[in-house]
C-alpha cells in the first residue's frame, strides 16, 4: 500500500484517478480548491491553492508519489492571472514542496497545447515535434513541463509526463451545458463561447444559422474542411495515468496520451444528431480551424497502452446520459 497524492482530485480525471487508487488499495490524499466528495477511510482531503505553500507542504506529507493532475484551465485574457498562478507559480511551489518530502515519482497531466494541435509542423503529431505553443494555456503547461524537468534534475524525482489529448467524460458530449462538448458541439453554447473570445466575425456567422431553437453545429473551417481532433474517454486517460506510474520504463519519459484515432467532425455530427434527433446545422467558421491528428504510438509500444473507449462507444453512452437528464 502505498500514499498517492492526487492534484485536482475534485476534477473530471482527479477525481477517478483517486477512486481507482483507493480502490486497489493505497492510500489517496486529494488537492484542490474545491471539495472531490470522495468519502473513503483512506481518503484524506487537502483544500487550498496550489501556489499556497502551507497547503501544498500539507500535501506532499508522506506522499510516495504525486500525480499532478490539477491545473486551471481557461482561453479568457481575463483569466490570464488565475491561470499563470495555478498552473506555473502552483506547480512550482508544490514541486519544491515536494522535493522535500522526496516522493519516488512524479506524473504531470501536460497538454498537447504545447505544441500546438491547431497548426503543427507536421502530422501526426509525435513527441519529437518542435513546442511552439500559441496559447497563455498552452504555455502555462510548456513552463509546467520545465518545472517538472527541473524538479527532477535536482531532486532526483523520476518523473513522466504526459500531454494529454482533449479529455471528456462520455456523458458530457451531448451536453449543451458542458464546459467544453457544449461549445463544441451545440449551436447557442458556441455562440455564447465565440462572444466570450470576442470573435465578432464568428458570432456574426454562428447567428445567421440561430432561429432560436436548440441544434448541434458542424464546425468547418474558411475552406470547408470539417473539424477534425482527439477526444479522448476519461477512462482512457487514467488508465494511461496509472500506467506511467507504475510502470518502471516511463521514468523520465515524455508521453502523448490519447485515443488512437482522431474524431471527423463530418462523420461524428450526423451520428449525434440521429441519436438526439436535434437538428444539424453546419458553419465554417473563419481562420485554418481544428484539423490535427496526435500520435499515442510511443506509450502503446513503451508501455502497452491500448485505448478502450472510441468515439462511438462513448457516444451510445452519451445518448444514455442524455436521455436520464430529459427523464
Ligand atoms: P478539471 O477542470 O476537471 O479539473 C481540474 C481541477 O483542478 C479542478 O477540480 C480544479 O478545482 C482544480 N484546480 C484548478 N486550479 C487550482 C488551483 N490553483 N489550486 C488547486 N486546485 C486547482 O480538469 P481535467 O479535465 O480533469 O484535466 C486534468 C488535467 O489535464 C489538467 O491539468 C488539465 O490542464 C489537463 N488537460 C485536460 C484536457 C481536457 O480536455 N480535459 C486536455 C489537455 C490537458
Amino acid at each position: 500500500m502505498k500514499t498517492i497524492l492526487v492534484t485536482g482530485s475534485a476534477g473530471r480525471v482527479g477525481s477517478r484517478v483517486a477512486r481507482q487508487l483507493l480502490d486497489a488499495g493505497h492510500r489517496v490524499t486529494g488537492f484542490d480548491l474545491r471539495a472531490g466528495g470522495i468519502d473513503h477511510p483512506a481518503y484524506r482531503e487537502v483544500l487550498g491553492g496550489f501556489d499556497d505553500r502551507a497547503a501544498a507542504r500539507e500535501a506532499v506529507q508522506r506522499a510516495d508519489a504525486i500525480l499532478h493532475l490539477g491545473a486551471f484551465m481557461s482561453w479568457l485574457p481575463a483569466d490570464r492571472d488565475r491561470l499563470f498562478t495555478a498552473n506555473v507559480e502552483g506547480t512550482r511551489v508544490l514541486l519544491e514542496e515536494a522535493a522535500a518530502a522526496q516522493p519516488k515519482r512524479l506524473v504531470f497531466a501536460s497538454s498537447g497545447e504545447v505544441y500546438p494541435e491547431n497548426v503543427p509542423d507536421y502530422q501526426p503529431i509525435d513527441e519529437d515535434h518542435p513546442l511552439k505553443p500559441r496559447s497563455p494555456y498552452g504555455l502555462s503547461k510548456l513552463l509546467g513541463e520545465e518545472l517538472v524537468r527541473f524538479c527532477e534534475r535536482t531532486s532526483g524525482t523520476p518523473a513522466t509526463i504526459l500531454r494529454f489529448s482533449h479529455t471528456q467524460d462520455a456523458s458530457e458530449l451531448l451536453d449543451p451545458g458542458s464546459f467544453f462538448s457544449g461549445p463544441r458541439f451545440f449551436l447557442q453554447p458556441k455562440i455564447r463561447q465565440q462572444e466570450g473570445f470576442g470573435n465578432a466575425a464568428a458570432v456574426a456567422a454562428l447567428r445567421a444559422i440561430d432561429d432560436g431553437s436548440e441544434a448541434l453545429v458542424l464546425s468547418r473551417n474558411q475552406a470547408g474542411r470539417p473539424f477534425r481532433m482527439h477526444i479522448t474517454d476519461t477512462r482512457d486517460m487514467v488508465a494511461g495515468i496509472l500506467l506511467a506510474l507504475t510502470d518502471e520504463r516511463a521514468a523520465g519519459r515524455t508521453y502523448n496520451l490519447g485515443a488512437t484515432e482522431p474524431v471527423d467532425f463530418a462523420a461524428a455530427l450526423p451520428m449525434m444528431a440521429e441519436l438526439t434527433g436535434l437538428p444539424l446545422k453546419t458553419i465554417d467558421l473563419p481562420g485554418a480551424g481544428v484539423f490535427y491528428e496526435t500520435s499515442n504510438a510511443r506509450i502503446r509500444t513503451e508501455l502497452g497502452f491500448e485505448p478502450q473507449w472510441t468515439f462511438e462507444r462513448m457516444i451510445g453512452e452519451a445518448a444514455q446520459a442524455r436521455a436520464k437528464r430529459a427523464s
